[in-house]
């Protein structure tokens, strides 16, 4: 991952950036900035080393009903929803221009508050942010409806139209990239959204509804209100003037929106959600080198704080200890160190909690008879901050909760397989179906699996290599819906019928 020649190239510099940068902390509604009404706020604490960056307002049911009520009138005086869809695409493309001249600024936002080193917020979070608005900038205007094959004594137009207001509630593990998914195809749809981001990362959500305004797009189309998830997040998916809430999070809170639907307005939800997702390695994989990295990589990526972080290893019993020695040097040779670093590609977990939760797992790895072959665990970096280097378990059993839940951090299972229909079998054997790989050489047994894998992507030797064309979303508990890709505009809009008779 290479940075900009103009970025900063050392810790230093970007700590000196660090100290000129101005926080946007109060909520976006109806185009400026405003306290909560409770004039309450909450600390914003980097993930680096625990020092507060700032305080949030802490938006509650008030805040998200002004919100609606802007993107309301925004939506019902057609600001934005009435304008031709290429004036939409070029707002959009100016944002995406925004973001990359803006690149710096954001990327560091985004490392500060959540820990991911810094090459990977500007290589991958900024970059895919930009190219993922851009990208629904560019479609918009290619988009055709429909005339249906009637009798010539009438004409049926089936015409797409956008939902109206559209609550958008994102995770913290890749705060911009995830509002962008939604932002993008709701917005160039014509839909009005009030986002709410997670309270664990709100920075750079707040500084994208700035630059969106500055990009042309009218007062009350983008509300970001920052807030708790049982605050702002159940007022937003409990509101009865919302039409569409297109959440991304853990699969428990996902059921809690379909609970608010059902409770509220009967709101559309679609759902992106958690995931244990299986890399299988058969014995004639082509480049066992490549699949080792991959494999190391599909994990360790953003300190396994991912939703499609490969966790499960299937191997194949012939190929193990080769493989295995490969993935755990694969494993050494990402060690955490300072997320403003440069060189860095393992940052700091989140916070105290998350680091709790992947230890607990991980002392229940062992107490279950899971055998660690790269002992990964604490390691200082900063003080104030938490680190975990990566950490793979052998001898791990499709029943152990290591092998069943999702950890979200850098902590690999392996579980040994026979033969391919054992590695299906145990792939599908769990409440999620978010990503899946499978390394062979055969192209019959490569597609055959692909087929076989209940999971919404699967890649074939690699991991998780995709992008914006393609749809991301997951089978089962991995919840409903797709992000990216033209597929994703449907999830924004409604199709109506005009049926006309003619004389
Ligand atoms: P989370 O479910 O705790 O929180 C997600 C969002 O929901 C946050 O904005 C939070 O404030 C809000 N929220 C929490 N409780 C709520 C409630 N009671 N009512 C309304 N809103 C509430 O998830 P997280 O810890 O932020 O993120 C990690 C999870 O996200 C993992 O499970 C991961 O797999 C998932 N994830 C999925 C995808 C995907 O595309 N499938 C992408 C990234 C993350």
């Amino acid at each position: 991952m290479t940075l900009s020649p103009s970025s900063p190239s050392t810790a230093a510099d970007w700590q000196a950036l660090g100290a000129r940068l101005s926080l946007r902390a109060d909520c976006f509604i109806d185009g400026r900035f405003v306290p909560a009404a409770s004039g309450a706020r909450f600390d914003c604490n980097s993930s680096i080393d625990g020092r507060t960056l700032t305080a949030v307002a802490r938006g509650g049911k008030e805040d998200i009903d002004r919100a609606v009520a802007a993107a309301r009138r925004s939506f019902e005086a057609g600001d934005w929803r009435s304008q031709p869809p290429r004036a939409r695409g070029r707002v959009l493309r100016r944002l995406a221009e925004l973001i990359e001249t803006h690149a710096d600024e954001l990327a560091l936002t985004e490392t500060l508050d959540m820990g991911k080193p810094i090459a990977d917020s500007l290589a991958i979070d900024v970059k895919l942010t930009a190219r993922c608005i851009a990208f629904y900038g560019e479609a918009i205007d290619k988009q055709y409806d429909e005339v249906a094959p009637t009798a010539s004594t009438s004409v049926a137009m089936i015409v797409r139209e956008p939902l109206g207001v559209i609550g958008v509630v994102v995770p913290w593990n890749f705060p911009m990239m995830m509002a962008a998914w939604k932002l993008g195809p709701a917005l160039a749809t014509g839909n009005s959204v009030v986002l709410k981001p997670a309270e664990q990362s709100p920075l750079t959500a707040l500084r994208l509804a700035e630059l969106a305004a500055e990009a042309g797009l009218p007062d009350g189309v983008l509300n970001v209100v920052p807030g708790y998830g049982e605050e702002a997040g159940q007022a937003l998916g409990r509101h009865m003037d919302v039409d569409a809430a297109a959440f991304t999070g853990s699969t428990d809170v996902g059921k809690l929106f379909l609970r608010y639907a059902g409770e509220s307005n009967m709101k559309r939800v679609s759902l992106e959600c958690g995931g244990k997702s299986p890399q299988i390695v058969l014995a004639d994989a082509p480049n066992l080198d490549a699949a080792a990295r991959s494999a190391a990589l599909g994990i360790f990526f953003n300190q396994g704080e991912m939703c499609s972080a490969g966790s499960r290893l299937l191997v194949d019993a012939r190929i193990k200890d080769d493989f295995l020695e490969r993935v755990v040097s694969a494993g050494r040779a990402m060690p955490p160190g300072d997320p403003l670093d440069p060189n860095t590609r393992m940052g700091a977990i989140l916070d105290r909690v998350q680091y709790d939760r992947v230890l607990t797992y991980m002392d229940g790895a062992r107490r279950d008879g899971a055998t660690p072959i790269l002992e990964g665990g604490p390691v200082e970096v900063h003080d104030g901050g938490y680190y975990l280097a990566p950490t793979v378990f052998d001898a791990v059993t499709p029943d152990m909760q290591i092998a069943r839940e999702e950890v979200f951090g850098p902590v690999l299972s392996v579980i040994t397989v026979q033969d391919i229909d054992e590695a299906v079998r145990i792939a599908n054997d769990t409440i999620y179906g978010l990503t899946a790989s499978v390394w062979t050489r055969d192209i019959n047994m490569a597609l055959k699996t692909a087929r076989a894998l209940r999971a919404g992507v699967v890649s074939v030797n690699c991991y998780d290599d995709d992008d914006i064309t393609t749809p991301f979303g997951g089978f089962k508990q991995s919840g409903f819906g797709r992000d990216r890709s033209l597929h994703a505009l449907d999830k924004y809009t409604d199709l109506k019928t005009i049926w006309i008779e003619l004389d």
